[in-house]
């Protein structure tokens, strides 16, 4: 994804890597016809040619507005125990990208987490002496409330229960957590949009600068082909139908409205918009 302005305010995609996987480990009741059918748009970009297997892209997104710096998700983070394998002990250069936009990671006002998935928090934090501390020693880290009170009471083998302890719990315990409500803006060029489904307090992030849109839309949309077929329901989801049904309706209300998606594991281009065609809804990358 190159630089992108939106109004007055910067997006960059910050890379930690691209993933290659199995669509029955991501869909339940997946059938190749669906690809078949999409594949005209999907491939190269979202879908390997000869084997069908989704690419998944993880990224965050760096803001920069005339006011804040502000990091959407933090994707999977260095050293951590994880029972993925991809996930698990990672070693990447994740850090060292941001000098190539003139950042470090003291210059962070506002991490903000779409939700609390090990994917999406992992650089919140990082190991310093065998201790997890915060890596943006100087943000304000945004997390729902409702994802917060949900994990806060996951068990030991359950989703996001070892998240919590390397990458939550820390930024709370230090004091820059900010739990907030639906309805938390930032300014008036930034706020929030509740989209649960794939977990309780799921948020979409809204960017409104000089009468241009845009939105982050996180696990809304975990691939585009569910831009097509919004019904696919993930297996990662704490509530598929819930998931399905948000999605649908989020996908109606941004068809052919020229606002910018920031998807949080679109690979290639990445950012696009959803538009009508003779096949169904599908995402133009722009
Ligand atoms: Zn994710």
């Amino acid at each position: 994804m190159k630089q992108e302005y939106i109004g007055k305010i910067k997006v960059n995609k910050i890379e930690e890597y691209v993933d290659r996987l199995d669509p029955n480990f991501v869909f339940k009741n997946f059938n190749n016809d669906i690809i078949e059918k999409n594949k005209s748009w999907l491939i190269p970009n979202f879908i390997e040619k000869d084997t069908f297997l989704l690419y998944f892209s993880f990224h965050s997104y760096l803001i920069e507005t005339p006011k804040h710096r502000i990091l959407i998700d933090t994707c999977v983070g260095n050293n951590k125990s994880r029972p993925l394998p991809n996930w698990n002990m990672r070693n990447s250069d994740f850090l060292k990208r941001f000098k190539q936009f003139n950042i470090d990671r003291n210059m962070i006002d506002f991490v903000m987490c779409t939700h609390l998935h090990a994917d999406h928090v992992g650089w919140n934090t990082l190991l310093d002496n065998g201790k997890w501390v915060p890596t943006f020693p100087n943000a304000k880290y945004i997390f729902s409330k409702k994802d917060y009170d949900f994990f806060n009471n996951a068990k030991e083998g359950e989703q996001g229960y070892l998240s919590m302890i390397d990458s939550v719990r820390p930024i709370v315990e230090n004091f820059q957590a900010q739990l907030v409500d639906d309805n938390f803006a930032i300014d008036d060029t930034i706020h929030l949009d509740p989209t649960p489904g794939h977990t309780p307090g799921h948020i979409c992030i809204q960017l409104n600068s000089d009468r241009e849109r845009a939105v982050f839309t996180g696990d809304l949309i975990h691939h585009p082909i569910q831009i097509n077929k919004p019904e696919l329901e993930t297996n990662f989801c704490f509530d598929p139908k819930l998931a399905v049904k948000t999605r649908k309706k989020f996908i109606e209300s941004y068809v052919d409205q020229n606002i910018t998606i920031f998807p949080a594991h679109f690979s290639g281009h990445t950012k696009g918009i959803i538009k009508s065609s003779n096949i169904g809804n599908i995402f133009s990358t722009i």
